[in-house]
């Protein structure tokens, strides 16, 4: 059994897959060619935003809309600690700090309430109001305070973050915002697509995203047309009306014309590959449900186990079936029993990024964020994709069942 099931999906794509790789290899504009460009414009109409930038990865997305910002050093970008190291390590890359916010254990996702008292704390710089960075002083030439700038709120495993809220507490405080989709594309929040939330939003064409290429990708939305232009000037090293015309510092952060054609053979059988996540996630639930788990209160629940938690007026894209265990033991116990049975998991994620070691020197501690950190230890993935059969959910449920 596969954690991730991608031949059965190349399968469904060859004859168009084959046409659109076999024209690219005609036309040889790899770098640039006519299916970025078609990719962007379709992807922007889809999301319902007007600008598409296509990338090099989720990463460099990330990071091209920090840079259209001009983020640096003195800087405070307020993320969750409960996902991918890229989310914060664009961040510390430009100079800029890191101020992790604890996560709503329903849903995993940043938790506005605690959103808006990090920025007080800050603005305050009063770390007994909420757990603030150390600005590594030695370091800089001079004491610079931070001052809050962005929120990267991150659609965790493919569940839109709460927008509505952090947009509000964002605009309140005078701060842009970066939505961090790299999981999420497809995904719904009151009705509006992901990658249309914030001023610039980021996603991911990863392999195993759920709307992956075969190597790496990423592409940004925007409504603004000024950072449209930075973006697409950043992504080509800063270019100004031409390539050896440079304006501004920027990267290699283009995403190959290949990629971009296996992108559109995908996109033709995503909207039937959302329902069918929907349907295979659902099966889980009832599954489960049945027995021993329970669905997510506010407390952090440790009796038993729990499933996904999705709220009202929320569409899940299900990048990932994620369960909590009652304890790391538990959870140990389950994979091992999983992993005998040949069935792959997954612990997204182990370590919350302020406890990561490349995080030290911002002198987090253990206890400082306490949702991320029991989440942490109770957290694991099953196998999840749209091709999943009912036969293996019900095998693997009843092995966790027993
Ligand atoms: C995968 C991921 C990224 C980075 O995307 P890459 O394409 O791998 O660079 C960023 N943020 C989150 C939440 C991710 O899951």
């Amino acid at each position: 059994m596969d954690f991730i099931d991608l031949k059965t999906q190349q399968t469904k794509i060859k004859e168009t897959l084959n046409t659109n790789l076999q024209k690219v290899l005609s036309h040889c504009q790899y770098i640039l060619g006519p299916e970025v460009k078609e990719l962007e414009n379709r992807l922007a109409s889809y999301v319902g935003v007007k600008h598409a930038i296509g990338c090099a990865s989720g990463t460099d997305a990330l990071l091209m809309a920090l840079m259209a910002y001009n983020v640096g050093p003195g800087d405070a970008i307020f993320t969750s600690p409960f996902t991918f190291i890229a989310t914060a390590e664009v961040i510390s890359l430009l100079g800029a700090t890191p101020v992790f916010v604890d996560i709503d254990p329903r849903t995993f996702n940043i938790d506005p309430a605690k959103l808006e008292q990090a920025i007080l704390a800050l603005k305050d710089n009063n770390p007994s109001f909420y757990p603030l960075p150390m600005v590594n002083v030695e370091r800089r030439t001079s004491n610079i305070k931070l001052a809050p700038r962005c929120v990267i709120p991150v659609d965790l495993f493919g569940l839109p973050a709460d927008y509505d809220a952090i947009l509000a507490i964002a605009s309140k405080h005078d701060l842009f915002v970066i939505e961090d989709a790299a999981q999420s594309f497809g995904a719904e929040y009151k009705g509006k697509k992901t990658c249309s939330f914030g001023n610039i939003a980021c996603t991911s064409f990863f392999p195993a995203k759920p709307f992956g290429c075969y190597g790496d990708g990423g592409m940004c939305f925007t409504n603004d047309d000024n950072l449209a232009a930075a973006l697409d000037s950043i992504h080509v090293h800063g270019k100004g009306i031409h390539k050896y015309d440079n304006v501004r510092i920027g990267i290699n952060g283009r995403l190959d014309t290949l990629q971009a054609a296996i992108l559109l053979a995908k996109f033709e059988i995503f909207p039937e590959e959302i329902e069918l996540r929907q349907h295979a996630a659902q099966r889980y639930t009832d599954l489960l449900t049945n027995t021993n788990f329970e669905h997510r209160t506010l407390n952090i629940e440790h009796s038993s186990l729990v499933t996904p938690y999705i709220p009202a007026g929320y569409k899940s894209i299900w990048a990932q079936y994620s369960i909590l265990a009652k304890d790391e033991k538990h959870r140990l116990d389950l994979m091992k029993r999983l992993q005998e049975n040949k069935i792959p998991t997954a612990i997204y994620y182990p370590t919350p990024l302020h406890l990561q070691t490349a995080f030290s020197v911002l002198g987090y501690k253990k206890g400082d964020l306490p949702v991320s950190e029991d989440c942490s230890e109770r957290i694991f993935s099953l196998p999840m994709h749209p091709y999943l059969t009912e036969k293996d959910q019900i095998y693997i449920t009843e092995i966790i069942n027993k």
